[in-house]
């Protein structure tokens, strides 16, 4: 028996020197009744010297007054826990050092009474570390700012002295101007040979001459364009005007140049599309790219020219069969001074600032430019400006198509274009996304072999930019069907080879879809008027929503923009033109189309400003269902 119990107590006393803490056992007057080996060792005590000692000692002195209170606070309402949480705690040595620890107490009930048995745990090296890293994370910090701090500084400087070189150039430039127009006019002269005959040597001289100066005004205009713009000083003045004129002025002044090359010029657009820019710098930048496809295309190709409108913006493509450009080459074109060099393959070069200047030219009126090429394969050159008619119906349903292997998405585009789709191709996501976002198309083609992670991506961030939630979204690829595509809830993924029906098909079903979700809303306090109405809407394949009067035809438009109004004038309350000037007032509605279906008589003032903010005016009495049915068509449906 005698030699169990001692067995137990050698194997109890084991387990409490094994623990990596200290543990100290005191009872209820707070004398310390049982201590292990690291006890010993962290507070420099011997067994002996702690037996009997007030678990005070191990208090520094500043707690120490406090100490009886908070244990007697403890036994009122004792529980393990740690000890002082959340205040950083220290004890205190034999020889008086102090250290900080962690403690945590356990009440225990006993014949001998009720125990505290507190383990402590010496934190030094951790605080130690903390501290370091503390003071680390302060010093890089103050870096940070610092270097934020400098950054800024050299960025002011910079600024400062971009603005001061552009206004150098604006200067130079100036005082350039004037001698060079003097020697082109003095060299023109001499070529007339007004004042005597040249001899052959002296013509050429003289012709080569005229040539240079040309170039060097070329490139003066240029420089003092760019140093305009980055200065921010130069002024457009926007008007809104018809853009066929002004397109075929650009293209007569080219086709001179074009037809001595042996090119094909040809431009094709719809009638009727207004644009809202500085009409100037228009000019400027169909002629940049223009010359530029007829530059870099050999004799024998086609450079064209293709306009598209959409609600915002109309959309100007320049397709060339010419050179291409290498996909590095991209971005660096719109760069200041940049040429490509190699790949123009001995095309004389301009100043390399035509693309820098146009980039700007368009962005600062709103739009965007972009390219799709590929050496070899000629190039096309896109940009955006901001149409002038925004009541314009869209007539053609815009499909984007993200491929970027040029020879399948021509043959994408072929499939489309002839059934009454237009196309617009993207070789990577960011061009995607901002054509996207430019032009929202009824649909969107993503043409994947195997589509990777990255691709996914792609597609989510697609999907999820806002405005393009409602675009439809087709997957080609050569994967089956998959959990990533109808987790992201695309429209239709169709399993390479896909036939052109199949194609055309499932896109006309998913544009179909897209353009039906919004309703047509029909304002009319007459119950037989709106029931007929619904009835023929319904046939034509929309959906619709009811108004009886002005009030609840906004506070209908306030849940869901509808695709078109067909607003009633005479309405109880507020009447049919309150309806519309509020509906033309708010900006996220001022380009929904409104039909007027009415049977008061108009006067004329009235019937000419209704005309100017409708899609069309409609006589109820009149054979009204035919022309309705053709308005919805070429606002909200693909023809
Ligand atoms: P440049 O005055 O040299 O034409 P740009 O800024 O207009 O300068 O064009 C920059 C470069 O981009 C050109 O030098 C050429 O290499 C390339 N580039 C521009 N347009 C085309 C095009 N239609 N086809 C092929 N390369 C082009």
């Amino acid at each position: 028996m005698i030699e169990g119990d001692t067995r137990a107590q050698n194997r109890f006393r084991e387990l409490l020197d094994a623990a990596p803490d200290a543990i100290i056992e005191a009872n209820s007057e707070g004398r310390i009744v049982l201590v292990n080996e690291i006890a010993q060792r962290l507070f420099g005590y011997s067994r002996e010297e702690f037996l009997g000692l007030s678990i005070d000692a191990l208090v520094p002195a500043a707690g120490r007054g406090q100490h009886a209170q908070r244990r007697d606070a403890f036994a009122q309402k004792a529980s393990t826990r740690p000890m002082g949480s959340g205040v950083e705690l220290r004890a205190q040595r034999k020889d008086g050092s102090v250290f900080p620890v962690e403690i945590s107490l356990s009440p225990i009930h006993s014949e001998e009474g009720f125990h505290v048995i507190a383990t402590v745990r010496d934190v030094t090296a951790r605080r130690l570390a903390e501290e370091r890293f503390q003071e680390m994370q302060d010093r890089f910090t103050r870096e940070l700012e610092e270097k934020n701090r400098q950054l800024q500084q050299r960025n002011a400087e910079v600024e400062r002295s971009d603005r001061l070189k552009s206004e150098f150039l604006a200067s130079m430039s100036h005082e350039l101007r004037s001698p060079l127009h003097t020697i082109i006019g003095f060299a023109e002269l001499l070529i007339e040979e007004l004042e005597g005959p040249l001899n052959e040597k002296q013509k050429r001289f003289v012709s080569n001459i005229h040539q240079d100066s040309h170039h060097l005004l070329a490139l003066i205009n240029d420089l003092l364009d760019i140093s305009k713009i980055e200065a921010g000083r130069m002024e457009f003045h926007l008007e809104k005007f018809a853009l066929g004129p002004a397109l075929d002025e650009v293209m007569d002044m080219i086709r001179p140049q074009a037809e001595g090359k042996g090119l094909r010029l040809t431009a094709e657009m719809d009638e009727g599309i207004f644009v809202e820019a500085d009409r100037l710098r228009l000019r400027q930048i169909l002629t940049n790219l223009l010359s530029n496809a007829v530059k870099f295309t050999p004799a024998g190709g086609t450079v064209a020219v293709s306009v598209m409108a959409r609600r915002h913006k109309v959309a100007i493509s320049v397709v060339d069969s010419g050179v291409g450009i290498a996909r590095d080459d991209h971005e660096a074109i719109f760069d200041k001074f940049y040429q490509v060099g190699s790949t123009t393959k001995g095309v004389r070069e301009g100043t390399g600032l035509g693309l820098a200047i146009t980039k700007r030219l368009v962005e600062q009126q709103g739009g965007r430019i972009w390219v799709c090429s590929e050496p070899g394969q000629g190039s096309t050159f896109v940009f955006t400006v901001k149409t002038g008619d925004t009541h314009r119906g869209l007539t053609r349903p815009l499909v984007l198509i993200i491929e970027d292997e040029p020879r399948a998405a021509e043959l994408l585009v072929n499939y489309l274009t002839p059934e009454g789709f237009t196309a617009l191709c993207a070789e990577s996501a960011e061009q995607a996304a901002t054509i996207a976002a430019e032009l929202s198309p009824e649909a969107i083609v993503v043409d994947l072999s195997t589509p990777t992670s990255q691709e996914w991506r792609m597609i989510r961030d697609l999907r999820s930019q806002s405005r393009l939630e409602a675009i439809p979204i087709v997957i080609v690829s050569v994967t089956e069907e998959c959990d990533a595509a109808r987790a992201l809830g695309v429209e239709a993924h169709l399993t390479k080879p896909v036939g052109k029906r199949q194609l055309l098909d499932t896109l006309a079903q998913a544009v179909r879809t897209q353009t039906d979700r919004r309703p047509v809303l029909v304002v009319d306090d007459e119950p037989m008027a709106r029931e007929l109405l619904a009835a023929i809407l319904r046939e034509a394949g929309h959906t619709t929503a009811m108004a009886a009067s002005g009030e609840e035809a906004l506070s209908l438009m306030e849940q869901a923009t509808p695709s078109v109004v067909i607003l009633d004038l005479m309405l109880p309350g507020m009447s049919g033109f309150d309806v519309l000037s509020r509906i033309r007032e708010r900006a996220e509605w001022s380009e929904v189309p409104v039909v007027v279906l009415t049977g008061l008589e108009l006067n004329r003032g009235d019937a000419e400003r209704l005309k100017q903010t409708t899609v069309a005016i409609l006589r109820k009495g009149q054979s009204w269902k035919q022309p309705l049915l053709g308005a919805l068509r070429k606002t909200v449906r693909p023809s």
